[in-house]
């Protein structure tokens, strides 16, 4: 894959026809050793989020080998990772999935929300004695941008009764809950902490992990510096004591270690007033920005003509001929943008790409690696030393 310094040195030497998706590995790794080394306990990657072999590449260079997958497309990919450590978290699988999970791809840990879906995960690994089991739990999503709430997780009557029954049947027994996507109040997590060590307590049964799930935020103007790691960070774990339970802590983070990592390069096919039309969109992988009230970053990176324009707020259209291909944004742009132009709309690099599909005829991809700084960035070494002492000590 060709290598530029930036999306401006990329359109010096080439006109692109196509989106360009530009990848920034070394951003993915720059999440990743900051999660590994402030989160105190296991990491997992969601793999969901992006499935770019050079990002996933990047993320296990910097030490993220397990991954929290959903599918059997998805444990085929991931399991192809040096010491690859999977974790089926989907609570609703296909019976010859967690068969063929269990047997093919030797993956040990399966979650489950309801007595139906356990007995499943038992019976299609034939009462195996080395299973880790993860009790999905229902829990608020009140506080994320994309809430993931009603489809999955066992209800505060369901769970201790589950909870006991598959300690019966567990080697070791966890419990999990997801937050929702961009989860953007901290004081999530605690909520759902809390929730945890009721169910604990009010069930009486003791569990070996505590997998906090995903939805740690990352940076867009819709939601600038959300909450900083510093704050996110002590608010995750909050003053529990989690650690006097002896349970071992995880988390599965997929946007917050992605999304800066991928930016796409488009161009802008025409102009009618303040409304740019593009060759990627709503059907490619600006799906936040036209469905989920997203924001992303975009600049002009068609070498500059002298253009000192003020800014101005634009709209804009995706190729296909479906009206629902609109990102309202408003995207802070040039006022001079034309015809011919491109646009860097960066932090696209969680659910952009595996979202992309081929309506009309579009979504295909060029596809590069940039070496420079991501638009926004939640890992900047300013923001360290405020950070470093947010997680609890490692134990
Ligand atoms: C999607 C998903 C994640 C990742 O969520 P992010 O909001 O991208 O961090 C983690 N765990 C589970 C079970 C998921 O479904």
């Amino acid at each position: 894959m060709d290598v530029f310094t930036s999306a401006s040195e990329l359109l010096r030497h080439h006109r692109p026809e196509r989106p360009v998706l530009a990848l920034r590995p070394h951003a993915a790794q720059r999440a990743a050793k900051w999660f590994l080394a402030n989160f105190p306990g296991r990491v997992l990657y969601a793999a969901k989020a992006n499935d770019a072999p050079q990002i996933i590449e990047a993320l296990a260079e910097a030490g993220i080998t397990a991954f929290d997958v959903a599918s059997l497309v998805e444990i085929q990919r991931m399991a192809a990772v040096k010491d690859a450590e999977l974790y089926f978290m989907n609570p609703v699988s296909r019976g010859a999935a967690i068969s063929r999970a269990y047997r093919e791809f030797g993956v040990r840990r399966f979650a489950f929300d309801s007595a139906d879906e356990l007995d499943k995960v038992i019976e299609e690994t034939d009462g195996a004695d080395d299973l880790t089991l993860f009790l999905r739990i229902a829990c608020p999503n009140t506080h994320s941008l994309i809430p993931l709430e009603g489809k999955f997780g066992a209800s505060q009557a369901e769970a201790p009764e589950l909870l006991l029954k598959a300690r019966q049947r567990a080697t070791r027994l966890g419990i999990t809950f997801h937050v929702g996507s961009q989860a953007v109040v901290p004081a999530a997590f605690g909520e759902a902490i809390r929730q945890v060590g009721q169910l604990i307590v009010s069930s009486g049964v003791l569990v070996d992990a505590i997998d906090i799930g995903g939805g740690f935020p990352s940076r867009y103007p819709h939601s600038e510096r959300p909450i900083w790691r510093a704050s996110w960070t002590r608010w995750c774990v909050p003053r529990t004591n989690w650690r006097s339970t002896l349970a071992s802590l995880l988390c599965e983070p997929g946007r917050a270690l992605v999304a800066e990592a991928e930016s796409v390069i488009v161009r802008v096919d025409a102009r009618r007033d303040n409304a740019l039309y593009l060759n990627d969109g709503a059907f490619g992988t600006l799906f936040d920005a036209a469905y989920s009230g997203f924001r992303f970053p975009a600049r002009l990176v068609t070498p500059s003509r002298g253009r000192t324009a003020p800014e101005a707020e634009f709209v804009l259209y995706g190729p296909t001929c479906d009206s629902s291909d609109y990102l309202p944004g408003p995207f802070m742009l040039p006022a001079s943008v034309t015809e011919g132009d491109y646009l860097e709309i960066g932090q696209i690099g969680a659910y952009g790409r595996v979202l992309a599909n081929r309506f009309n005829g579009f979504g295909v991809f060029d596809e590069v690696v940039l070496t420079d700084e991501p638009m926004l960035s939640m890992y900047e070494s300013a923001e360290d030393e405020t950070s470093q002492a947010a997680w609890p000590a490692r134990a």
